[in-house]
């Protein structure tokens, strides 16, 4: 059987040529002029093995966008939801009501990306929080579970996660500490890892990818974001999920086959896809 891997975090959908949406994800496409068309680059990731990917929406205009797109696309399945650094643009009814609607549409599997960025704090760490209790409570009205993405705020995370009980979902972009998987683990969480686990020179990080147990764990790019050795100083591609893949087998001593199956099969559980 040929090897499937599952890419559950790019945003390839800003790739396509008839977004004028302003975000930093856009620009980075744009200014790659070696990348080919959304289209190619699925076509490429299958190439490569990697037959499943997530499009995961930022803003409400983005994630319009990524439910539009995966629509007509084989293998391709959207999230919804605001990154913690549009937080503070975003907080009204209106847009609650519009996500609310998106969240009925076909193939939309997922609430986020959304979280806690104290790292950066483009947004008050108020707005930060009431915009996930809100995203948490459209993932519960449509039974849908979450993409989180929490930097350096596990501490303020926690409280708002336990107080509402039912949220699934998965730690994006996971890249903290034993201390920090054992709570994930605690609440059933699924944990993301990217090409992050290439390149970091933080043995802390590393001893943590390891300990993951395979039937929690996925694989992502973040595309075109935070791309693996040795394909750093180029975009970064779903298509790098196998090399990433390939990585953590290693690191955790398993075979990429029985590591594909698995993280395949987790991402199948956890967004409900084919
Ligand atoms: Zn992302």
């Amino acid at each position: 059987m040929a090897l499937e891997l599952t890419d559950t975090h790019c945003h390839i959908h800003e790739a396509v040529s008839h977004f004028t949406g302003k975000t930093e994800t856009r620009e980075r496409w744009q200014k790659d002029k070696k990348v080919g068309s959304s289209d190619e680059l699925i076509a490429d990731a299958k190439k490569d093995g990697v037959t499943r990917l997530v499009c995961v929406g930022t803003t409400l205009e983005d994630s319009k966008l990524a439910v539009e797109f995966v629509q007509s696309r084989d293998g391709c399945w959207a999230s919804i939801g605001i990154h913690p650094h549009e937080a503070s643009v975003h907080l009204d009814k209106a847009s609650h009501a519009a996500f609310s609607a998106l969240a009925d549409k076909p193939k939309v599997v997922a609430v986020g990306e959304c979280g806690l960025d104290y790292f950066y704090t483009h947004s008050p760490k108020e707005d930060q929080v009431k915009l996930l209790e809100l995203q948490m409570e459209l993932a519960l009205q449509h039974d849908l579970p979450m993409i989180f993405h929490v930097r350096e705020a596990f501490e303020d995370f926690w409280p708002v996660f336990d107080a509402h009980p039912g949220i699934t979902g998965v730690i994006h972009s996971f890249s903290a500490t034993s201390k920090e998987l054992d709570q994930i683990l605690k609440r059933g969480l699924y944990v993301g890892l990217n090409g992050i686990m290439t390149f970091t020179k933080d043995a802390s990080q590393l001893a943590a990818a390891k300990a993951v147990p395979l039937d929690h764990l996925v694989v992502e790019t973040d595309a075109p974001f935070l791309t693996p050795v040795p394909f750093r100083g180029t975009i970064c591609e779903p298509k790098h999920v196998r090399v990433t893949a390939q990585f953590l087998a290693n690191l955790r001593g398993e075979d990429l086959d029985s590591f594909a199956i698995a993280t395949t099969r987790n991402a199948q559980q956890l967004f409900g896809i084919a």
